[in-house]
């Protein structure tokens, strides 16, 4: 299977090991325990002698089949589903990092991970947030305890993007580690791993599952990091190949002291999900990518935030990185002009907090989720008043441009 392409793998991966009744799904086991024909079975597997099925907080069968997908989708060597997107960022970072370590993060970040950053910062975990467009920001903040370096891969609201290929240059020479959150690209667009992210983590609940009905989140080890160097590994998640130690670690301490455990209907919902991710990209990245288009050479507005417009400060890095342009973007309406009531002539598009559905979102960001940050903090984000951000589904172009353009002209 290793030289089929993309989508193929995903609708063809279950039936890699043989499932019953020539089924072409592999099952929803529900199970939260499994029995054993004798206690030496049980012992193997708590030992990791063997591969096997004990209790389903930290291993499912449903779930693996999800995790066997992702992990072909990166090209990684392993991974695990988490309960939601935060599941995973919590968990991964709960799991490698202590009290004393320094964490570099870009500070174009969806905002719920800011708020879990500060939360470490309470447990003493030190976080320089950092303007990682730049990577000699980066590199500037490099302490002799930096563990970690953290990015998004296209910022939300405003579509910053990190320069990924630089910052992973940099962490392979310090020895740091590098996460991605690639879940505004999806494994379609972009693989973290050719820019050298040791680990990748997603929000399931977007455009990967797509459909807007399934919460869930994963990380993958994607292969490159030597975790033999690195200081906080326990013991007992030393056992194999030390490309693995990670993930291990993360699985078998993070997520059983955590519980962020995937409901094993949800994996499934998941992956029938993301069967269909590369055409749905396409369909909703050429929608944005046209839109943005459309809103450029519209008077009533002043600015459009997409990685497709030839003035973004990172068009020629999303060219080089990115199979397409993502399926986000932003507007800013002009100043005088009540964006609510722009945004209330609207029919189609669905005024909601989520992105990454099928179906095209509106959201004003200031009044809603960046809120609470207060007004100094967005406009360092270049947030006004007057900015929409629009998560682009993939419904027929004509009908988004007529609701859009119609909404603006109204006024
Ligand atoms: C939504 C999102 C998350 C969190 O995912 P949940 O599944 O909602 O917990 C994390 N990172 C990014 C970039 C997101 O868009």
């Amino acid at each position: 299977m290793k030289n089929r392409g993309f989508t193929t793998r995903i609708l063809h991966s279950d039936r890699e090991q043989p499932i019953e009744y020539g089924s072409l799904h592999r099952p929803i086991h529900t199970s939260i325990a499994y029995g054993f024909e004798r206690v030496e079975g049980l012992a193997d597997v708590f030992q990791g002698k063997t591969p096997g099925f004990a209790y389903s907080r930290q291993v499912n069968p449903t779930c693996n089949a999800l995790e066997d997908k992702i992990t072909l989708m990166e090209e990684g060597v392993a991974s695990i589903v988490f309960s939601t997107g935060m599941a995973a960022i919590s968990t991964v970072m709960l799991s490698l990092l202590k009290a004393g370590d320094h964490l570099i993060s870009s500070r174009f970040l969806f905002g719920n991970t800011t708020s879990f950053l500060n939360t470490l910062e309470n447990f003493g975990i030190e976080v320089s947030f950092v303007d990682a467009t730049d990577a000699q920001a980066v590199a500037d903040a490099v302490q002799p305890n930096t563990r970690m370096v953290f990015t998004e891969t296209i910022g939300n609201p405003c579509t910053q993007i990190a320069d990924m290929a630089a910052i992973g240059r940099l962490c392979k020479d310090k020895g740091l580690v590098y996460l991605i959150d690639s879940t505004l690209t999806t494994p379609w667009l972009f693989r973290p791993k050719s820019v050298g992210a040791s680990l990748v983590v997603h929000s399931l609940s977007k455009a990967f599952g797509g459909h807007g009905d399934a919460l869930g989140g994963s990380v993958t080890e994607t292969g490159v990091f030597d975790w033999s160097a690195y200081p906080n590994i326990h013991e007992h998640c030393k056992s194999g190949d030390p490309v693995k130690w990670g993930i291990q670690q993360i699985r078998k301490k993070g997520l059983r002291d955590t519980g962020a455990t995937l409901s094993p209907q949800a994996a499934h919902t998941l992956a029938l999900g993301v069967e269909t991710l590369a055409l749905r990209m396409e369909r909703a990245c050429d929608n944005a990518a046209r839109l943005a288009k459309a809103f450029a050479e519209h008077p009533m507005i002043d600015h459009v935030f997409h990685p497709s417009m030839p003035d973004h400060p990172q068009h020629e890095r999303a060219r080089e990185l990115f199979r397409g342009f993502g399926s986000l973007m932003s507007i800013n309406i002009k100043s005088g002009v009540d964006c609510f009531e722009v945004i209330n002539r609207l029919k189609l598009p669905v005024i909601s907090t989520n992105l990454g559905d099928n179906r095209t979102l509106v959201i004003p960001v200031a009044q809603t989720i960046y809120h609470e940050m207060g007004a100094e903090a967005r406009k360092e984000l270049s947030i006004t008043d007057n900015t929409v951000r629009i998560s682009v589904g993939i419904e027929d172009f004509a009908d988004l441009h007529d609701e859009f353009i119609g909404a603006l002209n109204a006024g």
